[in-house]
């Protein structure tokens, strides 16, 4: 094998995703080399907490003998087949059934496996454009999500992004995709909290609709709590108020799960924590826990019997991926599933990130920059803000969140600096005593930059 690690040739040829190449000094990158547990080590030998679990993914933990054990012998016994037009293999089928039965109480009725959260996310907006044309409404094309949602990379999940910052640079984009307001407690128009909150964001998705047209709206799609966006966790009335405005004019309704499903925000999936059915779920990162790629939408019998009852071509989904069901992905997943029911991951998760928030709040008062800490379960941020009165974010091109994870980071805590926020999203296997850890790397990054 050669290896280029740490040559000159290998720092220039890799292109960070979400990054400028000329603001990532070499010198500054942190590279990690090997995890075990909730930890990770980088090239210097330094030991972190992996405060992000990787990207939101890891959740069982890294270096999991059980996942490592069934992906070896995947791969000695099928390490890929496809799975187009009637062919399939075992783990594919299993895999599927798997889902729908975790998904049972939603009443989701079929699978389709992709590659990771974009292609989960493409593939229900395709799904959603094509139940409308089969059942007789081909004008529902447009599509309605939130401000500071993120729903992936591909060009229907950069259309519906919340933010500007990841939709700009590739305009123009799918036409008909409209925003309205995040229901987010911490800034929003009305300077609204709680139930009344939650209403008035429902009830601009029914004005947004009727001004579209209800004939028009193909879906409304959001994330359960939204992650990249800056952890928004939303009132408990906003879900089941959205499904009745979705209800009330046909509109479909997708929970994107990437991040929150899997146990993530403290449930088993984020929507059956608000109480609420979506029409097509979106799932990824924590099905199999990072260690191979694999997403997957699920659609209830609504949209799966449209295409069923459809029997002439227009009733095929022309849409599937090289990798969908990839054999060695599916076995992951199956042992990742296996692995959060018998550890009960989501209970942790909503023990942990309690603990993680209560642990946390003080900085709210010791530190003039942390605005406002939030979070449920394991997914937390820590708001940056210049003028905590007003609550004006910092300038996110001073690096003030850089700094501040390069020093917890120096501190043994991994955590994510995203614009004008600290991003935790540890392994949902975390304890105690690692959480210890993250809070005291952030308290000496503040203490010291502040
Ligand atoms: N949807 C949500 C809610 C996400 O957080 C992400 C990624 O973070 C995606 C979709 C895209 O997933 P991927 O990066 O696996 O394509």
């Amino acid at each position: 094998m050669t290896v280029f690690a740490n040559t000159q040739q290998a720092q220039q040829s890799f292109w960070h995703p979400m990054a400028h190449p000329a603001s990532v000094r070499q010198s500054a990158v942190t590279r990690i080399v090997s995890g075990e547990g909730v930890y990770v080590t980088d090239d210097k030998g330094q030991r972190m907490v992996d405060g992000v679990a990787g990207l939101w993914n890891v959740n069982l933990g890294h270096n999991r003998p059980e996942i490592k054990a069934a992906i070896m012998h995947q791969l000695d016994e099928l390490a890929y087949y496809q799975s187009f037009d009637g062919v399939s293999h075992p783990r594919v089928e299993e895999l599927s059934a798997r889902l729908s039965a975790m998904l049972a109480p939603e009443q989701m009725a079929r699978v389709m496996l992709s590659s990771g959260g974009s292609d989960a996310v493409e593939t229900a907006l395709k799904v959603s454009r094509q139940y409308w044309k089969l059942v007789g409404e081909p004008e529902r094309t447009r599509f309605i999500s939130l401000r500071q949602g993120y729903h992936g990379t591909h060009f229907g999940g950069t259309s519906i992004n919340g933010s500007l910052v990841f939709r700009r640079n590739y305009e123009p984009l799918l036409p008909g995709c409209i925003q309205i307001d995040a229901p987010w407690p911490y800034r929003n128009p009305w300077n609204a909290g709680g139930e009344e909150l939650g209403a008035l964001c429902a009830a601009q998705l029914e004005r947004e609709i009727l001004a579209q047209g209800p004939d028009t709206v193909a879906a409304f799609i959001a994330e359960p709590v939204q992650g990249a966006g800056g952890v928004i966790v939303p009132p408990a009335n906003f879900w089941p108020l959205v499904r009745a405005v979705c209800d009330k004019y046909g509109v479909l309704l997708i929970a994107d799960e990437v991040v929150t499903g899997f146990g993530r925000s403290g449930n088993m999936f984020g929507c059956r924590g608000w109480g609420v059915s979506p029409d097509i779920i979106c799932l990824a990162k924590g099905i199999t826990s990072g260690y191979i790629p694999l997403g997957a939408t699920l659609v209830n019998q609504r949209i799966a019997g449209a295409f069923e009852q459809n029997g002439n071509f227009t009733g095929a989904l022309m849409h599937g991926y090289t990798y969908s069901g990839h054999p060695v992905a599916c076995a992951a997943a199956l042992v990742c599933l296996d692995l959060v029911e018998r550890e009960q991951i989501p209970a942790n998760a909503a023990k942990q990130g309690d603990y993680l928030l209560q642990a946390l709040k003080p900085f709210e008062q010791k530190f003039a920059a942390v605005g406002e800490v939030r979070g449920k379960g394991l997914m937390l941020a820590l708001d940056l803000v210049s003028d905590k009165a007003s609550r004006e974010p910092v300038d996110p091109m001073d690096g003030f969140a850089n700094q501040i994870a390069r020093v917890a980071r120096a501190h043994g805590a991994m955590v994510r600096p995203v614009g004008t926020k600290i991003i935790l999203s540890p392994p949902l296997t975390i304890q105690l005593p690692e959480l210890d850890i993250l809070v005291n790397a952030l308290d000496t990054a503040f203490s010291q930059t502040a």
